[in-house]
């Protein structure tokens, strides 16, 4: 509880943004916070960091940060929206001369949307200038900030990111190497990382994998990225992953592996699986599509149902969608069609407008649906919110039954690795039944994929129950690492936020 004293002020500066609606309440999705991406050794880095971004927009839409070097000094722009919006303008780009970038785009949330959260972070040490662009969560970085504060540092942002620079800045040890190994050393929690500083590009990822990182090769220029589709987009080659606890170092010379922590059992985040990622990725040796046309086939056979077509909520529920079709014989149709022109939901002005955010994105097929016994397929449900109306739309269409299907298991814990998720009494599963969640969003039955089918989707049966291969703790409550920041506090998404930033 001392904690919780300490971090009142904190919490009071959330309140600054309270006006803002909680991007996840708005589409009610989880939704993965940043997605990075770096390049070494290549004249126009900037505009391939914009394109390997670009690629990378749905791991965040609300802000991007590009920070180049040029041979003798580094060059910053950062900037609300879409990549397309400014970093596609040349005059955004020719501020970003040099041959080494990186970058990063993130989903901003109600503690952490502004300016000064956007990254990449960028700060002057007494060997020269450092870049950070992170992706995931550190879940003891107000611990270790309060420690910082009192011994002189000065916050600027409320991202976790900032108090990494700061033990990088602060570290006794002497080469900046030794000094980032120091920093990742005392975090805790999720972290892909790329840095750069004038001679180098790093990369890292927390010792138990929690989020993605792949290393690539466009004609001899080293990249890191996200996923792999950041790759395709510029033609480039797939190396390989960044290992769980590798911490790589790309400079003139070549690239150098090395591990500074003790090796650990992995916990990937299985939700990219699910949801996060692009399904034309391939993630950790598995294609993100197949995976999820897997997901179907199992959802299929734990849950059958007499129907007549299969029809997803686009886009995220499509490739399973067309597993669940194919391993039922049921004929896929698309009876929702989404419009990908219009606004995120959450920019709408008022809240009449905004609850009618759903029939703005998607809007019923009704020649495909009248009458019809319906299979809807979506990968999840949050509040429930989403999954009501669009059940009604179908409803409102004409279809004779509507039988909804989930691609994952119940989710009902909250996620503290980097995913802006909200707090656990929101979730519809961390208090409904099945049964009371079918009626809540009114169809004639509702059917979750087990936490052993989604394994086997994936390849691999959960080999133990306390500490399986993969974290899946938002369906679970089985959390990979300790929350120092987090425990014993039930306002989870205030402190999440906080914690992260939104990175
Ligand atoms: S709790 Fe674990 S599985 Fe769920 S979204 Fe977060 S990292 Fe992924």
């Amino acid at each position: 509880m001392a904690v919780l004293a300490e971090l009142e002020p904190l919490m009071a500066h959330s309140t600054a943004d309270a006006g803002k609606v909680p991007s996840a309440e708005a589409d009610d999705h989880f939704h993965d916070e940043c997605g990075v991406f770096g390049i070494f050794g290549r004249q126009d880095a900037a505009a391939i960091v914009t394109l390997g971004l670009h690629a990378l927009q749905h791991r965040g839409q609300e802000a991007a940060g590009i920070v180049s070097y040029d041979g003798s000094q580094f060059h910053v722009e950062r900037h609300v929206g879409l990549i397309g919006d400014t970093f596609t303008k040349q005059h955004v780009i020719d501020r970003l001369p040099g041959n080494r970038a990186i970058g990063h785009t993130r989903y901003a949330t109600t503690g952490g949307a502004g300016l000064r959260n956007v990254q990449p972070f960028f700060a002057e040490l007494s060997e020269g200038g450092l870049a950070v662009a992170h992706n995931g969560n550190l879940t003891n970085a107000l611990t270790v900030q309060r420690v910082l504060q009192k011994q002189g540092s000065i916050f600027s942002s409320t991202s976790d990111t900032e108090t990494l620079l700061h033990l990088v800045a602060t570290s006794k040890e002497r080469d900046l190497n030794s000094r980032f190994i120091d920093a990742i050393r005392q975090v805790e929690g999720a972290f892909s990382l790329v840095a750069m500083t004038a001679k180098k590009m790093i990369g890292c990822r927390d010792p138990l994998g929690i989020r993605p990182l792949v290393l690539g090769d466009l004609d001899g220029a080293w990249i890191l990225a996200s996923e792999t589709c950041a790759l395709d987009i510029i033609g480039a080659r797939f190396v390989r992953d960044i290992k769980p606890g590798e911490m790589v170092v790309v400079t003139s010379k070549g690239i150098e592996s090395l591990f500074p922590f003790e090796p650990q059992k992995t916990r990937f985040c299985i939700f990219e699986y699910v949801y996060f990622a692009r399904p034309d990725s391939t993630v950790e040796g598995r294609n993100v599509y197949e995976v999820r046309k897997r997901i179907g086939a199992e959802l299929a056979q734990e849950n059958p149902v007499e129907a007549d077509i299969v029809v997803p909520v686009p886009d995220s529920g499509t490739p399973a969608a067309i597993g669940f079709s194919q391993a039922a014989g049921i004929p896929f149709e698309l009876g929702i069609i989404r419009n990908h022109y219009v606004g995120r939901t959450f920019i709408q002005p008022g809240d009449s407008i905004r609850h009618m955010g759903v029939k703005l994105k998607h809007n019923a097929n009704r020649r495909m649906i009248e009458g019809k016994r319906v299979v809807l397929v979506d990968d999840s449900i949050v509040r429930g919110t989403t999954s009501q109306k669009i059940v009604q739309m179908v409803r409102d269409a004409g279809a004779k039954e509507v039988h909804m299907r989930i691609a994952s298991p119940p989710t009902s814990a909250s996620c503290f690795y980097g995913v802006d998720t909200p707090e656990k009494s929101k979730l519809l599963a961390s208090r409904m039944s099945v049964e009371e969640m079918a009626e809540f969003i009114r169809v004639d039955s509702l059917g979750f994929l087990s936490i052993d089918g989604l394994y086997r989707a994936v390849g691999e049966a959960r080999r133990d129950s306390d500490q399986p291969q993969f974290c899946d703790a938002c369906f679970t409550g089985q959390y990979p690492t300790r929350l120092l920041d987090f425990e014993g506090h039930d306002n989870v998404r205030t402190l999440s936020l906080l914690a992260s930033g939104g990175s």
